[in-house]
């Protein structure tokens, strides 16, 4: 147990350099990274256990990804293995499992794609199918390999601080310039410079939509730089014993560097002095005091519940008219005898079969097999099915717990007959299902509306709008998926790397 403060108490002397609020991914690269530097750092996460969205849950002998399980960011090569180097950095190690095919797509009109790992190989499967495109085709991913070869070449750190940014520009100026080039882009664009079959551009909308949820022309170029190369560089690796992995080794790595986590610590409060962030009050009362305050809650959850929302900063009103939440997920967990997966199948999985549906809710489903990678997350002789949908809120309100369970019910089973498409005998083989709403989503994850995180309202220029660490209240920090550069644990890594090094330059550490 720590000391704690009453509110009153205007003690000089905070007793942690820094506070996290919530223990996802971007929380624990910052509390991490923070604790290497020898800051006095504790994390406090409302759940039982750290990962937020990249945590998992265990049932009847399954291991359950909550969420994430298509992980960039664990690879040995170049600067953007963010997650390899987060572990590295308070020497902890994760086993990982190469995935050899991103994902197998199965859309409209037969389009029947894998994105293997080896480049040329998914190149040559697009190409099979529209070969008059050929030349737009390589054309447009040979320049998204531009961005991503710019990235791999710095260090990825705050771009709010300016001496860093000098350091990078004068050693990597031609990467530098090609970022600041390509960072008010939109893939669309790009894509509509290089190809005009409607149907190929359906397939890079869907191609940006499956990690971006907005179609090609609202989602920035710098993140599809990165996604579609570092697919075929770094590649996509399974953590050996699930995604939670990741997230438990950190806090491993936090404790070992001297740092603290307190877990079913619900913040309900950030307070401030004299408009300054200076500690955080518990659902139980209990006060900590920080000479800097984190937030790895969504924004939306920081802005509007933490602090009071009739003071919330012009800036962040801003923000909110340039972006919206997106929706959350309908999400079903399956246990499934081995047998309904034919030999070959892929570990993840696209669905979708009308083009005009893709962004509605329950369009596109998304699938993970991670037992393809890892068996020994389900009992011997089963898999582990997580197949999910996009789902609003909204339709889930209001509901008495009997419509609401016969709604998950209705709403599961359409899912797993469109699944039967492609896995035929599903439902003949299924050994164990929970289904997730957005409510679910909302409850367990701590995430306003159960959102995936924000998305654009309108086309916007590529990153720009994107909020970096530091916020209009002195003291107060944000990481995670509502900041720069957005969702996905690779990318939230890298914004716990930036948050960590601005507060370690403003804490002089
Ligand atoms: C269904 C689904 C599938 C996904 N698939 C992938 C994928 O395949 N690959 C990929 O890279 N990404 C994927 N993502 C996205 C990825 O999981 C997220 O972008 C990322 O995990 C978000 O991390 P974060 O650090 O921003 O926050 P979160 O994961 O939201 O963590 C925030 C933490 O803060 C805690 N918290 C919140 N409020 C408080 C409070 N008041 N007090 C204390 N603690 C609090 C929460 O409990 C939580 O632990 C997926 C997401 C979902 C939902």
């Amino acid at each position: 147990m720590y000391p704690t403060f009453n509110t009153t108490t205007s003690s000089s002397n905070p007793l942690f350099d820094v506070i996290v609020i919530g223990s996802g991914i971007g929380g624990l690269v910052t509390a991490t990274q923070l604790a290497a530097k020898k800051a006095k750092v504790l994390v406090l996460e409302r759940y039982l256990i750290p990962g937020g969205s990249a945590g998992y849950f265990e049932r009847q002998g399954y291991r359950f990804d909550v969420g994430a399980s298509m992980i960039f960011g664990l690879g040995d090569n170049g600067t953007t293995n963010l997650l390899t180097r987060a572990l590295k950095a308070v020497n902890v190690n994760q086993q990982t499992i190469t995935d050899p095919v991103q994902i197998h797509y199965h859309l409209p009109n037969g389009l029947d794609i894998k994105v293997d790992r080896v480049y040329d190989n998914f190149l040559q499967n697009l190409i099979a199918y529209f070969r008059h495109e050929e030349k737009g085709i390589r054309r447009f991913y040979d320049e998204c390999w531009k961005v991503f070869n710019c990235l791999n070449t710095i260090d990825l750190l705050s771009l709010e601080e300016p001496r860093y940014l000098m350091r990078v520009f004068f050693q990597h100026p031609l990467a530098c310039l090609g970022l600041a080039k390509y960072l008010p882009q939109n893939v669309g664009d790009v894509a509509r410079r290089y190809i005009k079959d409607p149907q190929l551009l359906k397939f890079i909308d869907m191609e940006c939509y499956c990690w971006s949820v907005v179609p090609a022309n609202m989602t920035p170029m710098i993140n599809a730089g990165m996604v579609f190369s570092d697919r075929h560089y770094g590649g996509v690796n399974y953590p050996k014993g699930g995604v939670g992995q990741i997230a438990q080794k950190l806090v491993e790595g936090l404790e070992k560097a001297g740092g603290k986590i307190q877990y079913q610590a619900r913040v309900t409060k950030i307070i401030t002095e004299q408009g300054r962030a200076v500690a955080v009050q518990l659902a139980n009362g209990q006060v900590y005091r920080g000479k800097r305050i984190v937030s790895n809650a969504t924004r939306w959850d920081t802005f509007e519940k933490l602090l009071p929302v009739e003071k919330i900063p012009n800036n962040e009103k801003k923000w909110q008219q340039r972006y919206q939440k997106s929706p959350s997920f309908l999400s079903l967990h399956i246990g499934v005898k081995q047998s309904v997966l034919p030999t070959g199948t892929e570990c993840h999985h696209i669905v979708l079969e009308d083009w005009e549906k893709m962004a509605a809710p329950t369009g596109t489903i998304f699938v993970s097999i991670p037992t393809l990678l890892d068996p020994d997350l389900a009992p011997a002789g089963y898999h582990i099915i997580h197949a999910f949908t996009p789902h609003w809120i909204d339709d889930w309100q209001g509901l008495s717990a009997s419509e609401y369970e016969a709604k998950k019910e209705e709403a599961a089973w359409q899912i797993i007959d469109r699944l039967e498409k492609i896995f035929p005998g599903l439902d003949a083989g299924l050994d164990y299902l929970e289904v997730g709403t957005p409510r679910t989503h909302r409850r367990f994850l701590g995430r306003e509306d159960g959102t995936y995180g924000p998305i654009p309202r309108r086309k916007l220029r590529g990153l720009l709008g994107m909020p970096f660490n530091r916020t209009a209240i002195p003291g107060l920090y944000c990481v995670g998926d509502s900041t720069f550069p957005g969702q996905g644990l690779n990318a939230v890594a890298f914004s716990g790397f930036a948050c960590a090094h601005r507060i370690a330059v403003d804490l002089g550490f």
